[in-house]
């Protein structure tokens, strides 16, 4: 299997949460844009530009320790440098909860 690295598009290849904590899950077949990898003892922790995973301490990951494992994805295709630092640049600094969008693209 092919490493999976900061700026890697992948797509999910298993949605099965593992643990009961694991309310926000990727969804099958869905592509998404690997912000950061973090190695653990057992694997490796992805986080993705799109999705923000379910914290340990409850709620919404406010931690930014939290991830999903490396394993529910598959390495579809890694953009060029300009295009991983744009996606790189674009990652919110603070995790807000607030992903409701009640601002109209149309008034
Ligand atoms: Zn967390």
């Amino acid at each position: 299997m092919t490493e999976i690295t900061a700026g890697d598009i992948v797509e999910c290849v298993d949605d099965t949460p593992s643990r009961p904590e694991s309310q926000i899950m990727p969804d099958l077949g869905a592509l998404y844009i690997v912000t950061n990898v973090r190695a653990l003892q057992d694997g490796k922790s992805v986080r993705l530009k799109e999705l923000t995973p379910s914290c340990w301490r409850g709620g919404v990951c406010a931690c930014n320790q939290c991830g999903w494992d490396a394993g529910r994805f598959r390495k579809v295709y890694r953009p060029d440098g300009e295009l991983i630092a744009s996606f790189l640049c674009d990652v919110p600094e603070d995790v807000s909860e607030d992903v409701s969008e009640d601002t109209p693209e149309f008034v």
